[in-house]
């Protein structure tokens, strides 16, 4: 029998009604500041994301099991980030109003900021956990206030002291790493000190933002602002896991750039962390 085709993320074709989760695609890299191509991400993840497997051998279960449904792209706004910004908190606002989860692939990391501004409205005490190999806490970046290099600062005006927690931070300048100190709480190079954030964590609503780059260049180079000294993929997935317990009122996937890796590793290794995420938090 023939369909009319519609290419979902592998395993996500629930109805919108009953889904639990609904992934939507953000293609918006407007202010990429080295290498763009992130917007391209949502639509090579789905097609590469047939390269896996929908059971998952680390938890035993299947993206069969979940109730997902795929959005797809929605229409956006690419050359002006006011703009986007308020369509994708349109989007997140209307997946919340159904009572579901929003789940978004980026796009460039700006568009985090998005989905926060609706959550907030909707969680007052929203808490972010963010692994990143940037900080992303500048005030400004070359005068421009929305941006990529300060999409955690923008969280940061929303939430306020102690409510974003950040991972496998390695690069940032002098000024923004030194005012992290008292305001948000920065984890440099690796995962240390996770465990005990997941338990002061527990019972909040909790918003989780990955970052891909935290990944080291040598697993994942398809990324616009690759950083050496990375974690490992199974570095990575053991942090996943660890965030379990939390109560995740929605996540995010940004920064893939597929063409900067020709050899579509990258859009794998994406895939395969957005299928062990769903799982994680279902
Ligand atoms: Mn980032
Ligand atoms: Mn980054």
């Amino acid at each position: 029998m023939l369909n009319r085709n519609v290419e979902t993320f592998i395993g996500c074709d629930n109805s919108y009604d009953e889904a639990e989760f609904v992934l939507f695609g953000v293609s918006f890299d407007s202010t990429a500041s080295f290498r763009p191509g992130a917007r391209f991400a949502p639509k090579a993840m789905r097609a590469e994301s047939f390269g896996i497997e929908t059971y998952s051998p680390y938890r035993d279960m299947d993206l069969e099991d979940i109730k997902i449904f795929d959005a797809g792209d929605p229409e956006l706004c690419i050359g002006d980030a006011n703009i986007a910004l308020s369509q994708i908190e349109g989007f997140t606002a209307e997946i919340l109003q159904g009572q579901k989860r929003p789940v978004m692939i980026g796009g460039e990391h700006l568009v985090t900021l998005g989905a926060v501004r609706s959550l907030v409205k909707k969680y007052p005490d929203l808490h972010i956990v963010h692994f990143d190999a940037h900080a992303d806490l500048r005030d400004d970046y070359l005068g421009a206030k929305l941006s990529h290099a300060t999409v955690m600062r923008r969280a940061w005006d929303l939430t306020g002291d102690g409510r974003i927690y950040q991972f496998g931070v390695r690069s940032g300048d002098r000024s923004e790493l030194a005012w992290s100190g008292g305001h948000v709480h920065t984890q440099k190079f690796n995962f240390d000190g996770l465990d005990e954030t997941v338990k002061k964590l527990k019972g909040k609503p909790v918003y989780f933002t990955l970052d891909l780059d935290v990944l080291d260049p040598s697993i994942f180079p398809g990324t616009g602002t690759p950083e050496a000294g990375g974690v490992s993929f199974n570095e990575l997935l053991a942090a996943l896991n660890l965030l379990s317990p939390l109560s995740i009122v929605g996540f995010d996937m940004v920064e893939l750039c597929p063409a900067c890796d020709r050899s579509g590793t990258s859009t794998a290794v994406a895939c395969k962390l957005l299928r062990e995420l769903l799982m994680i938090f279902k």
